[in-house]
């Protein structure tokens, strides 16, 4: 290891949403000449292994540290140590509290590898107390991008939600660069009223306010007025080195010639013109009940355009594949998300606007319809429809982890709209300007590669003198 190497220590959540950019930023800074370290979990393990071994030959190398879950010790089942294995909402503060127990582990393994820096989840506020006892800085990494980040911090300090009499009177979250209204539906529970978690994120702010800064997956030129009333008004320091999933591409190319690329959705895509399917993905969380399944397909269907649906779990209705077999691909289960999109033949995106999948269409350049679920995705959709305008709503009005709230007429509608629509063509050509500048600022003397050389050189810095 040269004598200025950087080693960084990364620590994600255990759910895809931050798995999947944790090693994306590990793998952007390796190639940035920086050793990486990623903590997991046993079960976690294997992904981030699998991944690590596919760069191995780019002569690239992440190195992988397993911790022991303590998913029994904290009331969930054995074995489960990913968001996405929760069956039921009240497993969610349990597999909060097994992960306050990881402290120690962690801080043996700060010990005994010594990095000089340690990026840690928002979700493990205590990450900051255990960097500072090996003197070392903790960097916050959130998933989320500057407006969600800035409208978040507004909203629970001025508090708007308070002051209107029901669940749907709109309010305006003050002081912010764009009007962003919302209603209390729309918010988590936790910031509708106290409760549990409330408290907990309020540990998750203090923790941010000690902690070195905050890495985010984002470009300067996505959202501007964000990026700068974080930094300059709300007083945050703060990184923006993303889209990481664009920095890594020309390896990330590579590497997929030799997999994914197979896959048969992508074949079938092969065959249908330039933008002509719609892709449908809700992530890797969303539930749905069977009746809004039923609502998606009659919506599907009645819209008549071409349509890759992803579906994690539920019942897809009798006759509908048969019916639709010329016209759709439904994929159960994990879709080569990013190489979907990326296929010329996808004119659209109805996503849950997870901050992942917002970036994803992004850099892939297609317009959205966007159906935020739960987390920050309502505040995703504002970005997309009204700051940004690559996108239509579909109506989305409450904030849920079970979704049954969109009705088929309106999931008809906006497919229409963003595929066919008066406006679409207008929608596709800003997108396609987003996509540009989401590949100018990965570029050398880019907004976001600069970003990280400066990051790094703080890094450095405060090593010399450590
Ligand atoms: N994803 C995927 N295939 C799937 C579902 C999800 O590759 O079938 C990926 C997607 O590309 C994204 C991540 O999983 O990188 C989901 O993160 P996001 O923030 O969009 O949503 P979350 O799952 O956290 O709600």
């Amino acid at each position: 290891m040269a004598d200025d190497q950087l080693h960084i220590f990364f620590f994600p959540l255990m759910a895809h949403g931050h798995i999947i950019p944790t090693l994306d930023m590990a793998k952007l800074f390796v190639s940035h000449g920086a050793k990486a370290t990623i903590i997991t979990t046993p079960l976690n393990l294997p992904i981030f292994v699998q991944s690590s071994e596919k760069i191995k030959h780019l002569g690239l190398e992440i190195y992988v540290k397993a911790i022991r879950f303590p998913a029994v010790e904290a009331g969930l089942p054995e074995g489960c140590e990913r968001m996405d294995q929760l069956t039921s909402d009240d497993l969610v503060p349990k597999f909060f509290k097994a992960t306050t127990m990881l402290q120690q582990q962690l801080e043996l393994l700060l010990h005994e590898c010594q990095p000089n820096a340690l990026v840690a989840d928002m979700f493990f506020p205590w990450a900051t107390e255990s960097a500072a006892k090996f003197d070392i800085p903790r960097l916050v990494f959130h998933g989320m991008g500057f407006f969600a980040l800035c409208a978040l911090e507004n909203l629970r300090h001025y508090k708007p939600q308070k002051n209107v009499c029901s669940d749907t009177e709109p309010f305006v979250v003050p002081n912010l660069p764009h009007k962003v209204k919302l209603t209390r539906m729309k918010l988590a529970p936790y910031d509708r009223e106290e409760t549990e978690m409330t408290k907990f994120i309020e540990q998750v702010k203090g923790s941010e306010f000690t902690s070195f800064g905050v890495i985010v997956n984002s470009f300067y030129e996505l959202e501007p007025d964000y990026a700068d009333y974080y930094r300059k008004v709300l007083g945050k320091r703060s990184w923006h080195v993303g889209p990481f999933l664009l920095c890594n591409r020309k390896n990330e190319e590579k590497i997929h010639k030799s997999d994914d690329k197979h896959h048969e959705c992508l074949q079938w895509l092969d065959t249908k013109k330039q933008n002509s399917v719609i892709y449908v993905c809700f992530g890797s969380m969303s539930n749905f009940t069977d009746s809004q399944i039923e609502e998606i397909a009659l919506g599907l269907e009645a819209s008549e355009q071409e349509f890759i649906w992803v579906i994690r779990k539920g019942k897809i209705p009798e006759g509908f594949e048969e019916r639709t077999k010329e016209k759709g691909f439904i994929i159960r289960g994990w879709a080569p998300q990013t190489l979907i999109l990326d296929h010329e033949a996808i004119g659209a995106f109805l996503t849950h606007c997870g901050w992942n999948s917002t970036l994803e269409g992004v850099s892939a350049g297609v317009p959205m319809v966007t159906w935020p679920i739960f987390a920050e995705q309502f505040l995703n959709e504002q970005l997309i429809t009204k700051v940004l305008q690559i996108g239509v709503a579909v109506g989305a009005e409450e904030w849920s982890i079970v979704v049954d709230n969109v009705k088929s007429e309106a999931i008809t509608k906006a497919v229409k709209c963003v595929m066919a629509g008066e406006e679409s063509m207008e929608m596709r050509r800003r997108a396609e300007e987003v996509k540009k500048m989401a590949n100018k600022a990965v570029e050398e003397g880019g907004s976001s590669y600069s970003d990280l050389n400066a990051l790094f050189q703080e890094l450095r810095t405060i090593n010399l003198h450590n």
